[in-house]
């Protein structure tokens, strides 16, 4: 429903709303007044593909969900301090997908304290406090979160939220754009080249006399730029970290729940078992609720600190049936094997179109967790990242809703809701073909500097967090390097 003009709500949102939260496609901000399965709807009613919202992962106001939330609503919503079956029960069913030690679960709110809560039980189990992340991981928006989520951290400008001493960030182990390339090192090196690098990190703090608390990745890493770890990496890793007397945590906020498609969990696709899991986002396919969830012997060093843990909402009974709704879709929805065979299928035909266009330099993807990295050249891999603003600004054109991510802001990513058809990757890859033939015949590059229909458009809306990433450091070959995007002056838009 519609209360005031897509104007009157823009102008009291800049009035009202914290200066610190930006909007996707800000300079033509959409305004979705309702939304059904992968579709979402502006207020003309305009209905736009969604290729990004990993968050409503049953889909969009997926009735079944919607109901178990009104009917629990209706009777009850109150804290886990009161016995409840929709808590067990939510317990039991999450822990019953889990392999057979990560059986203790503390429910939460949001992702980002279920990162927070999941530090606290690495530091209480261990006595350590050295955290090891990967680079440009993000963890979520709370400090100890931000900590460990150079995505987000290397953009404070101001000096107050700066870098401690006690986190250790380790490259990226992106094969295609990382420290380490496919193009200078056999595949079958990877893992190993990139887990040494973890290696060393504790090497270093062995000899510093130094306890390792915990190391924390995602399964699969979205912030990034929608990269998938070569095969053995989290099997070595979790080794050093586990022979050092550390925890390893399994970040699974955005990738779990069956988007692999092949597993229920995407640790599972690396064959490790994590000390801790961190959910969230699809969850609740809108509602907030989250979890964190881990072994009784590391639920007991935190509860032997003295410190009781409670949380207000957390575990409440309204969002207990949400989330078993959730689980009960996907079951009978079948979305896990849906991601899997239309997965499957996107990233064949991307694969397709990659060799019509030089512009494409890599598709990857598990499930529907899907990237494809645009480049200006196919031998340095320089980034694209202009002419990836461009495709996203014209697919939004053509009403399909896409993103950018990566250091670069180049990697085009899809992670739609998991009832995504193979005819809404049909309508995707055939827009996509166009615009990159718009892109190729007009020989447009990062150098031209003007509108789109008219409008100069900021188009790297980075994923949940929706900003760019000024002073965002990585590895670029092999060199360790500071990205300056500087706000406006980044979105390098181009002539249609
Ligand atoms: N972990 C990951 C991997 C995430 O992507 C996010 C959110 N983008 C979080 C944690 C934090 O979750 P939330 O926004 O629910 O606090």
């Amino acid at each position: 429903m519609e209360r005031f003009s897509k104007e009157i709500t823009l102008e009291k949102r800049n009035k009202h709303i914290g200066d610190a939260c930006t909007l996707f496609f800000k300079h033509d901000p959409l305004k979705i007044t309702k939304a059904s399965k992968q579709y979402m709807y502006d207020e003309k009613d305009n209905a736009y593909l969604d290729c990004i919202n990993n968050v409503c992962h049953v889909g969009h106001c997926h009735p079944y969900v919607v109901e178990a939330g009104y009917e629990q609503m209706k009777t009850l919503n109150t804290n886990s301090r009161f016995l409840h079956d929709n808590l067990v029960m939510l317990a039991e069913r999450l822990t019953s997908t889990l392999p057979e030690g990560l059986n203790t679960v503390y429910f939460t709110n949001s992702g980002s304290e279920a990162t927070d809560l999941a530090i606290r039980l690495a530091n209480h189990h261990t006595h350590g406090s050295e955290q090891i992340t990967l680079d440009h991981a993000y963890h979520g928006h709370v400090i100890s979160a931000l900590d460990i989520s150079p995505y987000k951290l290397g953009t404070c400008t101001d000096g107050i939220h700066t870098h401690s001493e006690n986190i250790h960030i380790v490259p990226c182990p992106d094969i295609y754009r990382g420290k380490y390339r496919d193009c200078d090192y056999p595949e079958d090196n990877m893992a190993h080249l990139y887990a040494n690098e973890v290696k060393a990190v504790i090497d270093k703090l062995k000899k510093e006399k130094k306890q390792v608390s915990m190391f924390i990745a995602e399964s699969m890493q979205s912030c990034a730029g929608q990269v998938i770890f070569p095969e053995g990496y989290l099997q070595k890793v979790y080794k050093y970290v586990h022979d050092a007397g550390g925890i390893c945590i399994a970040d699974e906020v955005q990738v779990g729940f069956g988007r692999a498609g092949s597993h229920f969990w995407t640790f599972q696709t690396q064959d490790v078992i994590p000390d801790i899991v961190t959910i969230g986002k699809p969850m609740g396919n809108g509602h907030p609720v989250a979890a964190v969830i881990t072994t009784k012997d590391i639920s007991m060093s935190f509860k032997n600190s003295g410190m009781e843990y409670f949380n207000t909402y957390g575990g409440n009974p309204v969002s207990c049936a949400i989330a078993l709704a959730v689980m009960d879709v996907i079951e009978e929805e079948k979305l896990q094997e849906n991601a899997l065979t239309t997965g499957k299928y996107w990233v064949a035909q991307l694969n397709e179109i990659k060799k019509q266009f030089p512009i494409i330099g890599d598709v990857r993807g598990l499930g529907l967790f899907i990237g494809i990295d645009l480049v200006k050249d196919r031998e340095t891999r320089e980034p694209a990242s202009a002419e990836a603003k461009h495709v996203i600004a014209r697919m939004k054109e053509e009403f399909i809703i896409l993103s950018t991510d990566g250091p670069h802001c180049n990697i085009i990513k899809m992670k739609p809701p998991m009832c995504f058809t193979k005819e809404n990757v049909d309508l995707v890859c055939q827009k996509l073909v166009m615009v990159l033939k718009e892109i190729q015949d007009k020989n447009i590059n990062s150098n031209a500097n003007s509108v789109i229909s008219g409008k100069k458009e900021r188009h790297s809306d980075s994923d949940d967090s929706g900003v760019s990433v000024n002073g965002h450091h990585g590895f670029v070959n092999g060199q360790e390097y500071v990205a300056v995007h500087t706000g406006e002056s980044d979105s390098v838009t181009v002539v249609k």
